[in-house]
């Protein structure tokens, strides 16, 4: 017996989700190479906060790795850049990375390598005008590439940065005792874990991060105990 309309339906579904794979499981590197992890000897992690300036976390988050002597850095947005330079410019001058988030925080799904050039370079711009520095290292809103995509980035000498250790601090009804239970079970040597200073694509006004500056001593400490070393992410490019 012949099933044709089944096995397509089965092959499309097939297909996308292997598109799916493709394009959004954090460590597929089939479109291109991405960092997701460090060395797996060494005890050494990257803490890593995306979709910021946001005021006052950022602002907060900075104080806590200040007083705690921890490097991380910063994916952030380019609307957020300009429209919080000094935060930014703080970024840098206290040592931390800055990466760029593109500019408005789209789904680059389906987007041509134009637009994906605009969002890119965009945020290059609004990052080198406040801050002197120009971006070696960009992540994708929501981890998600599209074709055409790491074209664009070796253009600009831009590295793609995954993560390994994501807190699911962006999730709702997450208290800052979760996001350091989960962030600590998942830690492991060259984890690069995922913090949010800002809650894209939100409002200015709706954004709250409370629960990720609450959470980070926790997490810093935590793993600190455990006999991890933080370093900053550029140690696991060398
Ligand atoms: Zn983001």
């Amino acid at each position: 017996m012949n099933w044709p309309g089944v096995a397509s339906v089965g092959g499309a579904a097939g297909a996308a989700s292997f598109l799916y794979y493709v394009c959004a499981a954090p460590s597929s590197q089939i479109l291109g190479r991405a960092l997701v992890r460090g060395p797996a000897a060494g005890a050494r992690v990257a803490l890593t906060f995306d979709d910021g300036p946001a005021q006052p976390y950022t602002l907060q988050i900075l104080d806590i790795l200040r007083h705690l002597k921890t490097p991380a850095t910063f994916f952030v947005c380019g609307k957020n850049v300009e429209r919080f330079p000094q935060i930014a410019r703080r970024i840098r001058s206290e040592g931390h990375g800055l990466g760029n988030h593109t500019y408005s925080h789209p789904f680059l799904y389906f987007k041509g390598r134009a637009a994906m050039a605009r969002e890119i370079d965009r945020t290059q711009q609004a990052i080198e005008r406040v801050t002197g520095h120009r971006p070696t290292l960009f992540r994708p809103p929501y981890g998600g590439r599209w074709f055409g995509l790491f074209s664009v980035l070796a253009e600009r000498g831009l590295r793609l940065v995954q993560w390994s250790t994501p807190s699911h601090d962006w999730k709702r009804r997450v208290g800052a005792a979760d996001i350091v239970r989960t962030t600590l079970r998942k830690l492991h040597s060259g984890s690069v874990v995922l913090l949010h200073d800002g809650r894209e694509p939100r409002r200015p006004d709706q954004v709250d991060a409370r629960v990720t500056v609450e959470a980070l001593p926790g997490i810093i400490e935590g793993a600190r105990a455990a006999g991890f070393t933080f370093v900053p992410i550029e140690d696991f490019l060398a």
